[in-house]
């Protein structure tokens, strides 16, 4: 059995609408994603037992036990086909860990499409979909990627039309955000109590009309996440990092996901070369990345 590779991407949520909190604690959103050239590679191999390996940005901050999502993805598929879970993974990290682009999500979907093919197991979609569903919300979008609605906990996925190519520059924190502490932070400054019942979110028809156009501006001003004033409560100095990035000139600028990553979309490249020095140079953030998007989503590449 050779090794197989698979490069998984990032993504991001152009909106994210929050309902309350369910009574399973789970919140029902309305969010839109989008994958983006953030790229995590996982590689497996055959072996004696299931161990994990981690390279890369910040893969001290990623368990390598049982506990990790690429392990449980693993140990999930081969439970379901009947198999041991007896490969080596090794993952090279590229998408910030923590940060709110569901890096850990990406790599459970990326062992998923390794492992059917170092197995020889041929899964269809749906099948391969399912256990995605179950390995957490994130995780079949990482299997799609483009740009996608979102329902349920994000897991009930639709096509979304969209023309073009997005520039995006992102800011990285130095520490990561706990998408649970940034939940009950939202739920807090709601005001709510658990298991209170109101409309359920839905999909911006601006932010929708923007994507079909291919209209960067517009699509700028449409970009929403419910979950900005609570990781700004829980982290104020993402309020100036944001600030930053509009003074000089974003088109939108948004919090990745739960944070605390922040997403600045630009025109173009330039402006992207442009916005990254003006962030590095503000002190504002750890690092500067560029990505553009929608990109495919987890794809086995050859070594
Ligand atoms: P979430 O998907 O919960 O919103 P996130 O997108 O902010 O999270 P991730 O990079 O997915 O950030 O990491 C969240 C936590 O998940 C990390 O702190 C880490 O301890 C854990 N984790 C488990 N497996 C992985 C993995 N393969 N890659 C990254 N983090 C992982």
């Amino acid at each position: 059995m050779r090794p197989v590779t698979v490069r998984v991407p990032a993504k991001i949520n152009l909106q994210l609408s929050v309902g309350v909190r369910r009574d399973d604690g789970y919140h029902d959103l309305a969010t839109v994603f989008q994958a983006v050239s953030l790229y995590d590679d996982l590689t497996v191999t055959a072996a004696r037992r299931l161990r994990v390996t981690i390279t890369g940005d910040h893969a001290g901050g990623v368990p390598a036990d049982e506990t990790n999502l690429a392990v449980r993805a693993i140990v999930a598929l081969a439970g379901r086909v009947g198999l041991n879970p007896d490969v080596h993974v090794h993952v090279r990290k590229g998408i910030p860990v923590a940060g709110g682009m569901a890096g850990g999500s990406a790599d459970a979907a990326a062992a998923l499409v390794a492992c059917d093919a170092l197995w020889g197991l041929r899964l269809d979609r749906t099948e391969l979909m399912d256990v995605a569903a179950e390995l957490g919300s994130d995780v079949p979008f990482a299997l799609v990627g483009g740009t996608a609605i979102g329902l349920g906990r994000g897991e009930r996925l639709m096509p979304a039309l969209a023309r073009g190519t997005y520039h995006w520059v992102f800011a990285l924190a130095e520490e990561g955000l706990s998408t649970p502490a940034v939940y009950a932070e939202l739920d807090r400054l709601r005001g709510r109590r658990p298991g209170a019942n109101p409309a359920a979110p839905n999909v911006s028809e601006a932010l929708m009309t923007a994507l079909r156009a291919g209209d960067a501006a517009a699509l700028g001003a449409a970009l929403t996440n419910d979950l900005q004033p609570a990781a700004g409560s829980l982290r104020p100095q993402l309020r100036l990092t944001m600030e930053v990035g509009r003074e000089y000139g974003a088109l939108g600028a948004i919090l990745c996901g739960s944070g605390p990553t922040c997403a600045f979309l630009v025109r173009d490249h330039e402006q992207a070369l442009d916005l990254a020095v003006a962030l590095s140079a503000a002190g504002v953030c750890r690092s500067v990345k560029r990505a553009h998007g929608p990109v495919h989503g987890a794809r086995i590449v050859d070594d």
